[in-house]
């Protein structure tokens, strides 16, 4: 079937209303959050149904036409770029929450749900959804699964990965598998944690079993200004030293807390102090008053110009919402930014905080910072005028650098925003040819025609004899793995 008849195959299967393909129309899809790089699908279809997405990618994988599944297009590396001239498969519509089960901690939901929405859906059951990525009001459980999404409040409870324990899974071939279980330890291969952060490359989960927590009895949040970033790093340091696994500790610098005092949700840092750090407790309430209190000394011996104690819900809301808007708040101090997403260990915030300033001066770019300090996610916002020529192409290589100072301290490229096609040259920062030819071995497994978001994720290997011998293997089994046809090139380091 050429394009066309594929187009017209689809409006079949969805109805005339659930497929884009006219130019117009398409424009709003050629990329998600990372607006560095834009190119148009070839359509975006809205499936409703995990047997609507079957048919859907079982008719694009035969006509060896390339897709690639989208959530709220909040993704920051390119993730939902279609770069090939992709059909675009949106989740949007496959938003509801299908079933909770309280006695047991379970929520199963269609990945198009809105984060924040499963969470206002239980709360008044006194239940919550952890994961909060800063995106939580508009970014998907779909979208968030794919990327392994962090937020705020994963320095205790960890990211979406130990949070989801079972999907519906449409395979790029469109066969449908089940994965991981609802309840109990992995059996098998784990492929649920493979696919958790393989950013689309592996196929489209269209129903996800996540675990749900009951809130906590109390909450302490604390806001402690400093006159120097490296007393505010020791303080983050000094806590988790004693013992003490906050829910959230973030920080911001300078240049961030002048961004968010010119936005909406201006607090009033004063314009000399150096960072501010947000550092929130919760459990049982007896504890939490004295975990507090013990908090605010650490922070009083690394000579903090002021703490406080939220003393209500609306000045703790004010404060969460200055650190959760500092993105678009940035906006109010550059035309343009690019958010990077670096990991190191957290005691070498100092020193790579110092680096990132030097970065900064050397470069003429100014650098804020907004980051999750407790887990050593640095979020550096690069700042830049895209009018300016040749000033967007220095902003991509102060990221790299920035992300290479990360390596280099034993960190990693990227904490919870994906590689996507953002930072995919700096994959070899971590990872060697044979360790890359490895990942891309597994993924011709899933995905052996590489029509499901190619090019994204992992680089090509300068050699790829573990992938082509992974080919083999798929063209061995080629029924089960949905009439494998034969692709020698598909991976060559030539293409
Ligand atoms: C202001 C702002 C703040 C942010 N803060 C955070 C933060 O604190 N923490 C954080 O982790 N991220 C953050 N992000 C990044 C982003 O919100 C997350 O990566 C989020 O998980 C993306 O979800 P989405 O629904 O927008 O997915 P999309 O951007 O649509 O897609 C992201 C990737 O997932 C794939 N995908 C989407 N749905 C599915 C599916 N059903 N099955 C398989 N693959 C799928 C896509 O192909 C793509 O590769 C932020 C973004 C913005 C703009």
């Amino acid at each position: 079937m050429n394009g066309d008849k594929v187009i017209r195959e689809l409006v079949r299967i969805l109805g005339p209303s659930r497929v884009l393909h006219k130019p117009h129309q398409l424009h709003t899809y050629n990329c998600d959050a990372y607006v560095a790089k834009t190119s148009l699908p070839r359509a975006v279809v809205f499936p409703e149904s995990t047997e609507e997405v079957a048919r859907i990618v079982k008719l694009l994988h035969e006509n060896d036409i390339p897709f690639l599944p989208r959530g709220a297009g909040t993704g920051l590396s390119g993730g939902a770029t279609p770069l090939n001239g992709e059909v675009i498969v949106s989740l949007v519509r496959m938003n509801r929450l299908l079933r909770v089960d309280f006695d047991n901690l379970r929520a199963v939901v269609q990945p198009g749900l809105v984060n924040l929405t499963l969470t206002r859906k239980i709360t008044n059951k006194g239940y919550y959804y952890a994961p909060d990525p800063s995106s939580q009001s508009v970014c998907t459980i779909g979208g968030n699964l794919a990327e392994n999404a962090g937020g705020s409040h994963c320095l205790k409870y960890g990211v979406t990965t130990n949070h989801i324990v079972a999907a519906k899974f449409v395979l790029p071939t469109g066969n449908v598998v089940d994965i991981g279980q609802p309840f109990g330890d992995p059996v098998g291969y784990d492929l649920l944690g493979l696919v958790v952060g393989s950013e689309g490359t592996l196929g489209i989960a269209t129903e996800i079993t996540v675990r749900i927590l009951k809130k906590p009895q109390a909450v302490k949040t604390a806001l402690a200004l400093f006159d120097r970033v490296s007393d505010a790093s020791d303080t983050v340091s000094d806590i988790i030293r004693a013992g003490i696994i906050p829910a959230a500790i973030e920080m911001m610098d300078q240049l961030a807390m002048q961004a968010v005092d010119k936005s909406n949700y201006y607090v009033g840092y004063p314009a000399d102090i150096e960072a501010v750090l947000l550092i929130e407790v919760d459990g049982m309430a007896a504890g939490v008053e004295e975990t507090s209190q013990r908090v605010v000394e650490i922070c009083k011996s690394h000579n903090v110009r002021t703490v406080k104690v939220a003393e209500n819900d609306a000045e703790r809301a004010l404060w969460w919402s200055s650190r959760k808007m500092a993105f678009g708040a940035t906006g109010r101090i550059s035309p343009d930014y690019i958010v990077q997403d670096g990991v190191i260990p957290r005691s070498r915030l100092t020193e790579v905080l110092h680096k990132i300033s030097e970065i900064s001066r050397e470069s003429g770019l100014r650098i804020a910072n907004v980051f999750h300090a407790g887990d050593g996610n640095l979020h550096p916002l690069i700042c830049y005028d895209s009018r300016i020529p040749g000033e967007t192409e220095k902003a991509i290589k102060v990221g790299s650098a920035v992300l290479k100072v990360c390596a280099d301290v034993g960190g990693s490229i990227t904490g919870e925003h994906g590689v996507g096609i953002e930072k995919l040259e700096e994959m070899r920062f971590l990872f060697t040819d044979t360790d890359l030819a490895a990942q891309l071995a597994i993924r011709s497994v899933f995905n052996p025609k590489d029509l499901c978001n190619a090019g994204k994720l992992v680089p090509k290997p300068s050699r790829c004899v573990e992938v082509r011998h992974a080919q083999r293997i798929i063209e061995q089994n080629a029924d089960f793995f949905g009439g494998f046809q034969e692709q020698t090139e598909l991976m060559s380091p030539s293409k």
